[in-house]
């Protein structure tokens, strides 16, 4: 590419996280034109998260793309489980799920997006715009026509008849359209995001599990990450880590390892200064609208969730799934107003309000103490497993809405 480069397509889609990845996936499979435009390199990527749902791992599976990300490593997780010292009060077990997707999978984000480039790769209507930051978008007559990138790869002016912002949580692309975050309150946190170098690996048919802390008041996630990593996020009030940073890091060390006692050596061991764990502002929201004539988002640009539960990938696959018949329509007919994209919004809302209402009654089952929370809930989970109102919550949480399938019929290939 050269300075002031031009590029012509029928979509540009803004960040190459998993939705803008599955989606430009199924455009191109489509004989629809995408140029992605990524404001990072390779090897550049930011926190992500790494806990992949069955829901996700289906759509990956049947795009064709699973098995690869797969192989360049991944730990399967049997369990989601909410301990207090020893005490077990929630366990989610994914193995009364049908195989091949019984299970939690820790995978690297970068394994997954990696192989969807892989694959997108082979198409020749393909472009991929990385190392370039959205800074505005080409508007015609108020209507959305593309988007200006600069930054290291050069500058370029996209031309394309619809955009897509997929650009996460913080979408630039949302901001440029002047449309509002809709970022709520209720699930504003801090979170401490840090990696540990695990001392021992689970024994021959020892299952892993997905864990949450709960000792220190604060819920502490932590989980193995491939290869040989514990991850882990302490999860704080929003500004809570200021107060407990102002009495110095030996106190916030110490208030970590009492947090999450398993890891309380290798926390003593490993974590030396703030520089080895990371500050996150996490929170949740929804734009006030997800379509403008020429732009539709999708994943976090639409809608942002808190970690709880680990939604998000899940949902940022289904969005792409859902919105690809809706731009191939879009492109086919000429037509990308908001009039047609909002369709997306239509028939997505639902399912966004019913995850939203799921991660409060988790949080506040992650939070909840006190006789009931930490001896009769247990007893009654363990009664619960047998019905089949677990069955379904634990479907809501593993598919989220199930009926969102690829439209192969599309698929040129
Ligand atoms: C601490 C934390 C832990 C999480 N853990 C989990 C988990 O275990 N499981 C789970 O399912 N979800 C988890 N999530 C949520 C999950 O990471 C997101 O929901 C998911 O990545 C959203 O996908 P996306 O494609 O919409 O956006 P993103 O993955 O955020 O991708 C957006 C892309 O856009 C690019 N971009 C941004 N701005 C620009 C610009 N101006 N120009 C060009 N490119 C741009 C970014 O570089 C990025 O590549 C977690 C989130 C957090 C914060």
């Amino acid at each position: 590419m050269t300075a002031e480069d031009e590029v012509t397509t029928d979509v540009c889609v803004v960040g190459a996280g998993p939705a803008g990845l599955v989606l430009a996936l199924l455009l191109v499979r489509s004989g629809v034109r995408v140029a992605v435009v990524e404001k990072n390199g390779a090897g550049q990527r930011e926190f992500r998260g790494e806990i992949l749902q069955p829901g996700a791992m289906e759509l990956l599976d049947r795009l064709g793309v699973l098995s690869g990300a797969r192989a360049r490593g991944a730990h399967e997780h049997a369990r989601f489980r909410l301990v207090e010292h020893e005490r077990v009060l929630l366990d989610i077990d994914y193995r009364v799920l049908p195989a091949p997707y019984d299970h939690l999978l820790s995978i690297p984000q970068a394994h997954v997006l990696d192989e969807l480039l892989l694959h997108l790769g082979k198409y020749e209507d393909f472009t991929y715009l990385d190392r370039r930051r959205v800074c505005d978008l080409v508007r015609e007559d108020g209507v959305v026509r593309g988007v200006c990138a600069e930054g290291a790869g050069g500058p370029v002016v996209v031309r394309a008849r619809a955009v897509v912002g997929a650009d996460g949580r913080f979408s630039k692309t949302r901001r440029l359209a002047g449309i509002d975050a809709g970022r709520t309150e209720a699930f504003d946190l801090d979170v401490l995001w840090f990696k540990l170098r695990r001392d021992r690996s689970p024994q021959p048919g020892e299952p892993r599990d997905v864990r949450v802390f709960r000792a220190g008041g604060n819920p502490v996630l932590a989980y193995d990450s491939f290869p040989d990593r514990i991850q882990v996020g302490w999860t704080l009030p929003h500004k809570g880590y200021q107060q407990v940073v102002a009495r110095g890091f030996d106190h916030v060390r110490s208030e970590l390892a009492r947090a999450v006692p398993p890891y309380a050596e290798l926390i003593h061991e490993q974590i030396t200064s703030l520089k080895d764990v990371s500050l996150l502002d996490v929170f949740s929201g929804r734009a006030e609208r997800w379509a403008a004539d020429g732009l539709l988002l999708i994943g976090d640009a639409a809608h942002t969730h808190s970690p709880i539960g680990a939604q998000g990938i899940n949902l940022a696959v289904q969005d792409a799934v859902l919105a690809h018949p809706i731009l191939v329509g879009a492109v086919r007919g000429q037509d990308a107003s908001s009039a047609v994209l909002e369709e997306f919004e239509r028939r997505r809302a639902p399912d966004i309000r019913r995850v939203a209402r799921l991660q409060a009654v988790q949080s506040g089952a992650m939070l909840s103490t006190g006789t009931f929370a930490t001896r009769v809930r247990p007893r009654l989970a363990g009664a619960m497993r047998r019905t089949p109102l677990y069955r379904k919550v634990l479907d809501t949480i593993a598919y989220g809405n199930r009926s969102i399938r690829i439209a192969e019929h599309l698929l040129t290939d």
